[in-house]
């Protein structure tokens, strides 16, 4: 039996009704830029993540170029950020000419190991953008300490962890910014790109505004250099509806997780470690196995979803060649890349799905 990593029509069909018709109210209306869907979406995801505003941005990536920029972040200065984690994390620094500082993860949870970003702070260090990583908080109090103390911005990249907590607290609302990508294959997906920036300062909130229209306040009278980053009124109204849906969708796949936990337990397949003050919104379900190679060919063999988050680690990417770091530098990392793979944790799989996926690889990798 084939098995999809992802199917987003099974998410569609039972709310087709509803989501239909938001969609062609925009039409309706004509509202494309900043129609009155955002500001309504705006307001539930900062009612969701626990802060006082909420921007909405064109994507994910931009939502962390934006915070950076909105944090002054530019040209000479340092920001730290974990050796693993989906590329933008580490891009949007560079595109900013600034230089990315990377820091090794933890072996239990691939978060930023905290106990390592005292040693990469200099006197060039502005800012910790630590990443909620799979869905888990990374360990926030240690991070908002060594911040606080060296006086950094706190850009939390919570692309994967909407409606994600930390000792009571929501992901993204820790930080300075806190940082949302609604790329479709997300816990909260749109039908395109998307993505926000929750902020608790009022200041933040208005460079931000500023940002994603050019740098203007008052329309052709730039008062920075922005951008063209507005998150479309069509992805709003999408997402007005879905995020209706977010909790239930979280809860399926947390019980798709502890489904999967249990029938690994006692093979060498190793699962999630999850801390037990966080609640994990499981954008991946990703396990580790001594013969990755193996596994791969055979999911591939028996049509099972599967990817790998990720197989290089920052400082081992084309792009950095000559940043000067080496094979060796973050040892966490490189094990995690060449050991990781994602499984399906969907919260549509249905039970024969997930048996056959726990067979496979199982069977591989037990
Ligand atoms: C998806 C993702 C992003 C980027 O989001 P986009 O909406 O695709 O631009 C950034 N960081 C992490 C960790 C992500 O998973």
């Amino acid at each position: 039996m084939a098995v999809p990593l992802l199917d987003l029509k099974r998410q569609y069909l039972p709310i087709k009704e509803r989501l239909d018709a938001a969609v062609l109210k925009v039409f309706d209306h004509g509202r494309f830029i900043l129609g009155p869907e955002v500001s309504e979406l705006e307001a539930k995801v900062s009612a969701l993540s626990g802060s006082r505003y909420a921007v909405g941005v064109a994507s994910g990536t931009d939502a962390l170029l934006l915070s950076l920029r909105a944090a002054g972040v530019g040209e000479g200065d340092e920001v730290i950020v974990p050796d693993y984690s989906f590329f933008a994390s580490a891009g949007v620094i560079s595109r900013l000419h600034a230089t990315p500082i990377f820091v090794d993860i933890e072996e239990d949870t691939y978060n930023i190991d905290p106990s390592k970003i005292a040693a990469a702070i200099t006197p060039k260090t502005r800012a910790i953008m630590p990443v909620h990583l799979f869905g888990q908080a990374a360990d926030m109090d240690l991070i908002t300490e060594i911040a606080g103390k060296h006086n950094l911005v706190v850009v939390e990249d919570a692309a994967q962890a909407i409606g994600a907590a930390y000792k009571g607290r929501k992901a993204g609302s820790m930080g300075d910014f806190g940082c949302f990508s609604f790329f479709p294959s997300k816990n909260l997906g749109c039908a395109g790109d998307g993505g926000m920036v929750v902020v608790n300062s009022e200041e933040y909130n208005e460079r931000l505004r500023m940002l994603r229209v050019h740098g203007w306040k008052k329309k052709y009278y730039p008062e920075i250099v922005g951008y063209n980053s507005r998150l479309a009124t069509v992805q709003a109204a999408v997402l007005n509806v879905k995020i209706d849906y977010l909790h239930d969708w979280t809860e399926g796949r947390r019980a798709n997780a502890a489904r999967y936990d249990e029938a690994f337990t006692g093979t060498e397949i190793k699962t999630p470690v999850v801390k037990d003050y966080v609640y994990h919104i499981y954008n991946q379900y990703t396990i580790a196995v001594r013969n990755r190679d193996e596994l791969l060919t055979a999911l591939k063999e028996k049509e099972i979803g599967h990817d790998v988050y990720y197989p290089i680690p920052f400082h081992l990417l084309p792009c950095y060649d000559d940043s000067g770091y080496a094979k060796g530098d973050f040892p966490v990392s490189e094990k995690a890349a060449a050991s990781v793979v994602s499984i399906p944790i969907f919260p549509e799989l249905t039970r024969q799905e997930q048996d056959e996926v726990i067979e496979v690889v199982k069977s591989v990798s037990g």
